[in-house]
């Protein structure tokens, strides 16, 4: 039998997840990615349980959980640091970015091609040609046109990791006056983040100066924001602008497909992206190893257009309520109530 010849755009997490899952027996795979080396700095990324399934389905759930961490339960809280609403985690595993992806490049067949490159005229003689190359999706843009091109938000998020481990009565967000502050225990220490509005960027943002702009804004939050901040360094830290992708009908067209940021980028506010992305990849890999690509695609069309466009909204809506300006105490207040209500709710079982 002839193989199909799969060429993915961007060895990220659903470029390497959809490498790992395509059958090597079927598919002539080739990943092309920009970066020469896999990152050494990032922050943690929660998945939630359909994405352990799909880290499952690729082989590599159990080294997951054994690289990081079960998040259990956190708060969100006003900037002084008191509970407003009690969070309880839903079997959520916690994993850094970089070991994520270097646990996904270990379950890549070595008969899969790689290619150190940027892409920037997309190959054309592929049976199947995969945009996994995130929110600035060049294979987005030749296909789907200039209306598709990613927007920036108004907002930065500064992360990190730092070496002390946290308190367990100061993990959660933190939610100020158009900003928010996350911190929960991480391998190595205390994962961190940390999102307003600002004028830095869009396209690249000095770590140096968002950090001198993070330490300013939060000033007045909580003696555990502080010290969190104190042991933030540009070496141990990540800024960006958050940017995200225009609404999309279809993910899928004749030869090409998109997956991930690729085709739903969206705010972090619900940690869903990643997850997203890895599932996009499993599902995608799982049906062209089942039926004939035009049913294919179709199908994945079906399965993943609608639940992750609903994400991408929900989680910008879910940033606004965060990230609220004049709003902010009539929001706390809800907050405090139903907070109230959940746990006189628990106490009587
Ligand atoms: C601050 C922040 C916090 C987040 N927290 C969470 C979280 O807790 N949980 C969660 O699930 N998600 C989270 N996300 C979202 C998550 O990071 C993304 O959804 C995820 O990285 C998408 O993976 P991807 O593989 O689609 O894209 P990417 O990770 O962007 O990978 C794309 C790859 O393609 C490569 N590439 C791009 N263009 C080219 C080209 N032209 N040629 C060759 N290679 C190219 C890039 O180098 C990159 O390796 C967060 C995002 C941000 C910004």
């Amino acid at each position: 039998m002839r193989m199909k010849k799969v060429d993915i755009i961007g060895g990220g997490i659903a470029g390497l997840a959809l490498a790992a899952r395509l059958d090597p027996g079927t598919f002539e795979v080739t990943v092309y990615e920009q970066r020469p080396e896999l990152p050494a700095v990032g922050t943690t990324l929660a998945m939630w349980p359909r994405a352990q399934r799909a880290l499952s389905d690729i082989g590599i759930l159990g080294a997951v959980r054994s690289h990081g961490s079960i998040i259990t339960a956190g708060a969100l809280r006003d900037p002084s640091g008191q509970a407003l609403l009690a969070i309880e985690g839903e079997g959520l595993v916690g994993i850094a970015r970089p070991e994520l992806l270097r646990l996904l490049d270990t379950a890549v067949p070595a008969s899969v091609g790689r290619v150190v490159r940027r892409v920037d005229d997309i190959p054309g003689d592929a049976w199947l040609t995969v945009g996994a190359d995130g929110v600035n999706s060049i294979v987005r843009r030749n296909h789907w046109g200039r209306r598709s091109a990613a927007r920036p938000t108004p907002f930065l998020a500064v992360r990190g990791v730092v070496p002390s481990a946290p308190a367990s009565g100061d993990v959660g967000e933190y939610w100020g006056r158009g900003e928010i502050f996350g911190l929960a225990p991480a391998v190595g220490g205390t994962n961190w983040y940390a999102s307003f509005r600002s004028d830095l960027g869009p396209e690249s943002v000095d770590v140096a100066e968002a950090l001198e702009s993070t330490r300013g804004r939060y000033a007045n939050y909580s003696e555990a924001v502080g010290e969190v901040l104190k042991q933030a360094t540009p070496g141990n830290s990540l800024a960006q602008r958050i940017w995200t992708t225009p609404p999309m009908t279809r993910y899928a067209r004749e030869n090409v497909v998109l997956a991930g940021d690729a085709c739903h980028a969206m705010t972090p506010n619900l940690g869903r992206g990643a997850c997203e992305a890895l599932i996009d990849a499993v599902t995608l890999g799982t049906l062209l190893n089942e039926l004939p690509r035009e049913e294919a695609l179709a199908t994945y069309n079906r399965k993943r257009v609608l639940r992750t466009q609903q994400l991408r909204i929900v989680s910008s809506l879910m940033g606004n309520v965060a990230l609220a300006e004049g709003m902010q105490p009539l929001r706390d207040g809800l907050l405090k109530r139903i907070g109230k209500r959940v746990a006189r709710a628990s106490a009587q079982g």
